[in-house]
C-alpha cells in the first residue's frame, strides 16, 4: 500500500485535530514546503490562518516545533487554543513559574511536546539555545516576522538576533510568517533572518469581510466617536486613540453613556491591564479604548469594529489595526477619523526622530501615502492592496467610497485664492483666520490686512466649504500645517507644486459627497444581515452561547477558545442530532467532539 504523501497526512491532521475541511489559500503550499524540510516566507492576510502553517508541520514532523512570537498575550491564546484541541503545546515566558517550567522541560525531554512558544529574547538566551540545540527540531517558526524590519512600524531590535537561528538549527526548516510586509520589508526579512533561499508565498491582501470607511474629523472632541460606538450596540470593538490620556477620557465618556468600555494603555498597572484584557476577551459587547500598545497578538475572533479616533501611523499599521476586526470571517467594520492636524503631528514626530535621513524620507512618504488613501476618492481596500504590491485589483464594492463615490469639483480658482491669501498673510495664522480673511469677515481687522487684495475675495464659498478646501490643500501638500502646540499655523507647502497651481498647470479637485447618510445606512443594513441570527434561530444561538460561557468560566479561558461564534452559527443552522452531524461544523475536531459533543447535542435538543 502506498504511504500517504505529506500533504495528505497534513490534511488528515487539519480535519481530525482542527476540524477544518480544507486548507485555505496558500496554507497547503506552505505546509508542503515546510514538510519537505525547506525554509519559507509566508505573507498571509490577518485571519488567513498563518498559525496552521507551522502548527500542522510541528505536529507531524519529528521533534519539537519552536514558535517565536513577540507578545505573551498572543502566545497564551494560541497555547490555550491548542490545548483545547488536544495538542501538546506550551509556552515559556516570564509569567511561567518554576514548577510549570520544570514540567515543560520534563515533557520536552520525553519528546512529548509538539509546540513550544517563546519570545525572541527568551529563545536566544544562551542557556536556552544550548538546551535546545541538541534536540530534534521539527520547525522553527517566526511569527510577526515584519518586526525584524526597521522600515516597518513594529520594529523590534530583539528580532535581529533571530538571524543566528540559521546556525543554531541548521537542519530545521525555518518559516517566517507575517500579515504585513511590502516588498522592501520582505527583503529585510530575508536578509536579517537569513532566508535567502526561502520560497516566498504572498497571498492577496484582500479582506472581503472588512467594510472600510474614513471621515475627516469635524472637530477636536470625541462626539463623533461616541456616536459611532453607540450606533453599534452590543458589538465588541476596539477604539484606537493617539494618547494615553485620550483613552481614559474617551472610555469614561463611553461608559457614562452606557457602553461597556474600558481604557487600555502601557501606562496602566500590569494587573489592571490583564484584568481589562480578560474582560474584553470574555464579556459580550466589550469595547476597548486603547493606544496601539493594545492589539498585536489579540486574536479575539469576533471583534466587530475597529474605530481609529486618531489615525494610524502608516498603511501597514492601518491594515494591521483594522485587521483585528472580523478575524472569524464574519462582516466587520474599520472606521477611521483623521485630520490635517494629525498629519502635521506625524511629520513633526518623524522630524524629531534620531534616524538617518534615508529612513526619515521613507517614513514621510509612508505618511503621505496613508493620507492620500484616507482622503482619496477611490476604493480604500484597492488602494491598500495596491500599496502592498498587488496588481489587477478590483474595487471592493463595499467601502464608503465604493458605496457613495464622491464627485470631483474643479476648485483650482479657489485654491489659487486660498494659496495667495496664505502667502500674503505670511504663514502666521490658523485656518479660521484665513477663512475669515477670504470672506472679509475678520473681526477688528487691521487696515494693513484689509488692504490686501485677497481680503474678502472669496465670497463664492461658505465658511465650511473654505475649511474643507483648505484641508484638501493640506492633504495634497500644497499647504503645510505647523502644529504650534495645538494652535496650528498654516503656511505654503511644496513651492514647486504651489507654483504649478498658480499658473493653472495643475488642477485642484475638491471632493464633494453626494449623500453620505444614505451610504452609511446601506452599510449598516448589510452588516446586520451578515452577522445577526435569524429571529427563529435566536434562542438556540443564545443557549449555545450561554453554555459556552459557562464552559469558558469553568476552565478560565476565553469563550472563543471553546468554539468560535462562526462554529456556533453553523451549529445553530444545522441543528445536528448526532455526533457525526455535529462534526461537520467548521472548527469541531475530534478532541472537541469528544469533549463537548454530547453537551452541545443536549443544548440543541433542549432548545426549541
Ligand atoms: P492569522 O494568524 O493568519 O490571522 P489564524 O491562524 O489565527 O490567522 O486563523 C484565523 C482563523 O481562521 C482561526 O479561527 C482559524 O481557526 C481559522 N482557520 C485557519 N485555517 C482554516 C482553514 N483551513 N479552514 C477553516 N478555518 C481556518
Ligand atoms: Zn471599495
Amino acid at each position: 500500500m502506498p504511504l500517504d504523501s505529506p500533504i495528505d497526512r497534513a490534511r488528515e491532521v487539519l480535519r481530525r485535530t482542527f476540524g477544518h475541511d480544507e486548507f485555505r489559500g496558500y496554507q497547503a503550499a506552505v505546509v508542503e514546503e515546510v514538510m519537505a524540510g525547506r525554509n519559507a516566507l509566508a505573507v498571509l492576510p490577518t485571519g488567513g490562518g498563518k498559525s496552521l502553517c507551522y502548527q500542522v508541520p510541528a505536529i507531524l514532523r519529528d521533534g519539537l516545533g519552536i514558535v517565536v512570537s513577540p507578545l505573551i498575550a498572543l502566545m497564551a491564546d494560541q497555547v490555550a487554543g491548542l490545548q483545547q484541541l488536544g495538542v501538546a503545546a506550551a509556552r515559556l515566558d516570564s509569567n511561567i513559574g518554576p514548577d510549570e517550567r520544570e514540567r515543560i522541560w520534563r515533557s520536552l525531554g520525553e519528546g512529548g511536546l509538539d509546540l513550544l512558544y517563546m519570545s525572541p529574547e527568551g529563545l536566544m538566551a544562551p542557556n536556552m539555545l544550548e538546551r535546545l540545540s541538541n534536540r530534534p527540531i521539527a520547525i522553527v517558526a517566526i511569527d510577526e516576522a515584519h518586526c525584524v524590519s526597521q522600515w516597518g512600524h513594529d520594529f523590534r531590535p530583539e528580532y535581529r538576533m533571530l538571524g543566528r537561528l540559521a546556525e543554531v538549527f541548521p537542519n530545521a526548516p525555518r518559516l517566517a510568517v507575517t500579515a504585513t510586509a511590502d516588498a522592501r520589508t520582505r527583503d529585510d526579512i530575508r536578509n536579517e533572518l537569513r532566508l535567502a533561499d526561502a520560497r516566498e508565498f504572498v497571498d492577496s491582501f484582500a479582506r472581503p469581510e472588512l467594510q472600510l470607511s474614513a471621515e475627516r474629523k469635524a472637530g477636536q472632541g470625541h462626539g463623533r466617536v461616541e456616536e459611532l460606538v453607540k450606533e453599534r450596540p452590543g458589538r465588541s470593538g476596539v477604539v484606537y486613540t493617539g494618547s494615553r490620556d485620550g483613552t481614559e477620557k474617551l472610555a469614561a465618556r463611553l461608559a457614562e453613556s452606557g457602553v461597556h468600555a474600558m481604557a487600555y494603555h502601557a501606562g496602566l498597572d500590569k494587573q489592571l491591564r490583564q484584568d481589562r484584557l480578560s474582560r474584553f476577551l470574555d464579556e459580550d459587547g466589550a469595547v476597548m479604548v486603547a493606544t496601539i500598545a493594545f492589539g498585536m497578538g489579540i486574536d479575539k475572533p469576533d471583534v466587530r469594529f475597529v474605530i481609529h479616533a486618531d489615525p494610524p501611523a502608516s498603511i501597514e499599521a492601518y491594515w494591521q489595526e483594522v485587521g483585528r476586526a472580523g478575524r472569524d470571517g464574519l462582516l466587520a467594520e474599520g472606521i477611521t477619523l483623521y485630520g490635517s492636524a494629525d498629519m502635521a503631528w506625524a511629520f513633526r514626530r518623524i522630524d524629531e526622530r534620531e534616524v538617518s535621513p534615508e529612513v526619515k524620507q521613507v517614513q514621510v512618504r509612508k505618511v503621505r501615502q496613508l493620507y492620500s488613501m484616507l482622503d482619496g476618492m477611490n476604493c480604500r481596500a484597492a488602494a491598500v492592496r495596491r500599496y502592498f504590491g498587488e496588481e489587477r485589483v478590483e474595487p471592493c464594492g463595499q467601502c464608503d467610497l465604493c458605496l457613495g463615490p464622491p464627485e470631483a469639483r474643479d476648485a483650482t480658482e479657489q485654491a489659487q485664492k486660498a494659496l495667495s491669501a496664505v502667502h500674503r498673510m505670511g504663514g502666521r495664522f490658523g485656518r479660521g483666520r484665513i477663512v475669515d480673511h477670504l470672506l472679509g469677515k475678520t473681526k477688528e481687522v487691521r487696515p494693513e490686512e484689509a488692504a490686501l487684495s485677497t481680503f474678502g475675495l472669496g465670497q463664492e464659498l461658505a465658511a465650511t466649504e473654505w475649511r474643507d478646501l483648505i484641508d484638501q490643500l493640506l492633504f495634497e501638500g500644497l499647504l503645510r500645517e505647523e502644529p504650534n502646540d495645538g494652535r496650528p499655523l498654516i503656511g505654503l507647502g511644496d513651492a514647486g507644486v504651489v507654483r504649478e497651481v498658480y499658473r493653472g498647470e495643475r488642477r485642484v479637485q475638491q471632493r464633494v459627497f453626494a449623500a453620505p447618510a444614505r451610504a452609511r445606512k446601506e452599510r449598516r443594513g448589510r452588516l446586520g444581515a451578515m452577522t445577526e441570527v435569524a429571529p427563529a434561530d435566536r434562542p438556540l444561538f443564545d443557549a449555545l452561547r450561554a453554555w459556552r460561557k459557562d464552559q469558558a468560566a469553568l476552565q478560565a479561558v476565553p469563550p472563543y477558545v471553546i468554539f468560535h461564534d462562526k462554529t456556533l452559527l453553523e451549529i445553530t443552522a444545522a441543528r445536528p442530532t448526532t455526533l457525526d452531524a455535529l462534526s461537520h461544523a467548521g472548527g469541531v475536531g475530534q478532541a472537541k467532539l469528544d469533549r463537548y459533543g454530547a453537551a452541545v447535542l443536549e443544548v440543541v435538543a433542549a432548545t426549541p
